[in-house]
């Protein structure tokens, strides 16, 4: 009796050792994780209405309101530990013969700027991905500003957001295997003009950047997704890269667990997005893109796209996925096989 006891109680005890450990096992996080969670709705909150507020004036290129907007984003960089491209500045500058249109009859009063951060690579320094928005937008019209908090706020808080929680890995000896340029381009508005300089005056060589992904409003719930608050637009990941779509997909089946619309990824969209923000100059050098996006609204491009209808929760959730497929680019043995014609 005493021995079937004491077998008994030795039983209970493994059984509680091994529930304990399971316990442990569920807790840990991978390291990504860790930084994943450092992308919060506070910050966010904090970057939008900070740059769709009237002070910034709707950043129009090469207006007031674009130089504090930019001026903000260095600051945000330096604080975070990210640095500049170059020794002296954060800025790119770009004349005003390069910000002309003169399609659409449009030449700015200043030069403007892109704002370039970057993060060299443990390993492999050479090989640079990047990490990008526009944060210029329609500025004042009529006496109404256009705030831009969706197009594109929203996209730049996440850049900023993203390049932080890099920073911090890094501090704590995680840094990207592979550098990470976070680039804030200009003049998007006016016919991509920022990204278009850039590719043609690369402050890295072209061929050394494995990958861009490019985001353009992800604050909000688009027109084709009413109350659906679990969706992005995922267009061009596999238009040059097989593998640059199965990390996205990947990322997301692990991580983000959101529905990925591909509806604006056909070849046949009528809406030709593909060629319509930022990622094309990169993905017209062969360099393979993402575009996450949230599709239009009845805000677009109106004064009504304001920083208070952005879903918090929403973007920190689509800043993560970019996130976390950018820590796999970085991080993976392997640069990107560019593999379809
Ligand atoms: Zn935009």
């Amino acid at each position: 009796m005493k021995k079937i006891t004491f077998l008994f109680v030795v039983t209970l005890f493994l059984i509680s050792c091994k529930s304990k450990k399971e316990v442990v096992k569920k807790k840990t996080v991978d390291t990504a994780t860790i930084y994943a969670n450092t992308i919060t709705t506070d910050d966010v909150e904090d970057y939008v209405f900070t740059l769709a507020s009237d002070k910034f004036e709707g950043r129009a290129t090469g207006e007031i309101g674009q130089k504090y907007a930019a001026k903000y984003l260095a600051n945000k960089y330096s604080n975070f530990g990210v640095k500049k491209y170059s020794n002296d500045s954060y800025y790119q500058t770009i004349p005003i013969s390069a910000l002309t249109n003169k399609k659409r009859g449009y030449t700015p009063k200043n030069p403007s700027e892109n704002v370039i951060a970057y993060i060299e690579g443990t390993e492999k320094p050479d090989e640079v991905l990047v990490i990008s928005s526009h944060y210029d937008h329609m500025g004042i019209k009529d006496d109404k500003i256009y705030y831009g908090a969706d197009d594109n706020a929203s996209g730049t808080t996440a850049v900023l957001e993203i390049s932080q929680a890099f920073a911090k890995a890094k501090k704590e000896g995680h840094g990207p295997k592979r550098s990470i340029m976070f680039i804030n381009f200009t003049g998007e508005e006016r016919g991509l003009l920022g990204s278009k300089y850039f590719a043609s005056n690369p402050v890295v060589p072209m061929e050394n950047i494995v990958a861009n992904l490019n985001i353009d409003m992800i604050g909000r719930i688009g027109k084709e997704h009413p109350n659906d608050e679990n969706y992005v637009y995922v267009i061009g990941a596999d238009r040059l890269s097989t593998e640059l779509h199965n990390i996205n997909e990947k990322a997301n089946e692990k991580y983000t667990k959101m529905d990925l619309d591909y509806t604006y990824n056909e070849d046949d969209d009528p809406n030709r997005f593909y060629f319509r923000s930022d990622h094309y100059n990169f993905a017209k050098n062969r360099i393979p893109i993402i575009f996450y996006f949230n599709g239009v609204h009845a805000d677009y491009h109106k004064p009504t796209d304001t920083p208070d209808k952005i879903n918090l929760e929403l973007l920190v959730k689509r800043a993560k996925l970019v996130f976390y497929t950018a820590w796999e680019i970085a991080n993976r043995e392997e640069r990107l096989i560019v593999d379809v014609e």
